[in-house]
């Protein structure tokens, strides 16, 4: 039986900005319901060191920061609860929005930090060599790959981070990047080009997984990656045992198409130095309106404006009734 659950301010979302919304909204004594997802944790349970989250003057690991401010937001007073929202009303008063087997959560304000997750390159043998072969996920995968040769594709940050994570386990780990030069920070890209065991083959994409597929004679798994170089046309054939995607991410923003006004990548569009959507008592932080920055700290610092602005609106929205009383 399905169950409905008021609130006066629902988070959804438990990455950086979730548990940071529900810290702050706890403080403010409006008992928040936070709804974790599919992933909960979000991003950063699926990376390993991270030096830049300031307080820590070493490194630290993802997954465990993560489990910190969960406990943190639970401590404050947030009601986290396991599901994964499916559906959203903004225009019914209260705000309502439906869980994955039909628990309804009622909200005066909603706080819409979802996230983003990894981009796929969309190519036929891509989807046919996932989890055997193919990744998004250095962290999460890399250790199958021990002794092997593996491939990344990408220039950015991520793709650089995966790269080198490779090395802990691959005898050999080629980055293939679609221009000549890398975004991703120089620090990063310092130590990838002077790791001897990574490589680096410029201008080029991945046109083919190649390899045994699941459900066919053999042992399921790639062997090759045919890669084009797009100045030259010359296609080559790479054996490779291991192939992992990291072009990116797009935001995890599906559900609220309609409700709430969006860029044509699908980013949530706010008012300046502010959380606000297009729906007053909406609020958005971290990665699903952030396509600039996209740290754990800015989602963090976002996620803390949402909870203060919600505040605000609830305490507006009291007064409100009170006088119409
Ligand atoms: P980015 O958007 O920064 O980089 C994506 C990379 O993938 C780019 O090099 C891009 O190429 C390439 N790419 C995109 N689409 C394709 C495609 N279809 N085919 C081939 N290549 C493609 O994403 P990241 O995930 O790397 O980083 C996102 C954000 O997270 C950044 O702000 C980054 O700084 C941050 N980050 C920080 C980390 C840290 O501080 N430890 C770790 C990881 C991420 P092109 O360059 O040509 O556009």
């Amino acid at each position: 039986m399905s169950k409905t659950k008021h609130t006066k301010i629902l988070i959804i979302g438990s990455g950086p900005a979730g548990y940071t919304a529900a810290i702050y909204a706890a403080r403010a004594n409006l008992k928040p319901v936070l709804v974790s997802g599919m992933q909960p944790g979000g991003q950063l349970t699926i990376t390993t060191d991270v030096e830049n989250y300031p307080g820590f003057a070493d490194p630290i690991q993802g997954p465990w920061l993560m489990e910190q401010m969960k406990a943190q937001a639970e401590h404050v007073g947030t009601e986290i609860i396991s599901d994964m929202i499916v559906e959203v009303d903004f225009e019914s008063s209260p705000k309502k929005a439906v869980g994955n087997n039909g628990d309804i959560y009622t909200a005066d304000t909603i706080v819409i930090a979802t996230g983003a997750q990894a981009r796929w390159l969309g190519l036929p043998s891509e989807e046919k060599f996932k989890g055997y072969g193919v990744s998004a996920c250095a962290t999460c995968d890399g250790f199958f790959y021990r002794e092997k040769h593996v491939i990344v594709i990408g220039g950015g940050n991520s793709a650089v981070e995966e790269a080198l994570f490779l090395t802990n386990f691959a005898s050999k780990v080629t980055l293939i990047h679609r221009r000549d030069e890398l975004r991703a920070e120089r620090i990063m890209q310092d130590r990838l080009f002077k790791h001897d065991k990574v490589d680096v083959i410029w201008d080029s994409v991945l046109e083919e997984v190649l390899g045994n597929p699941p459900g066919g004679e053999g042992m399921p798994g790639v062997t090759a990656a045919r890669i084009k170089n797009v100045k030259t046309d010359v296609v080559t054939e790479l054996p490779v045992d291991g192939i992992f995607i990291a072009i990116g991410h797009d935001p995890a923003t599906q559900i609220f198409k309609g409700h709430v006004e969006m860029d044509d990548e699908g980013y949530i569009l706010g008012a300046p130095d502010s959380t606000k959507t297009s729906v007053p008592g909406v609020y958005a932080a971290g990665d699903v309106k952030d396509k600039v920055y996209r740290q754990a700290v800015t989602a963090a610092g976002m996620g803390c404006m949402a909870a203060l602005e919600a505040d605000k609106f609830i305490m507006q929205m009291e007064e409100d009734t009170q006088q119409a009383a």
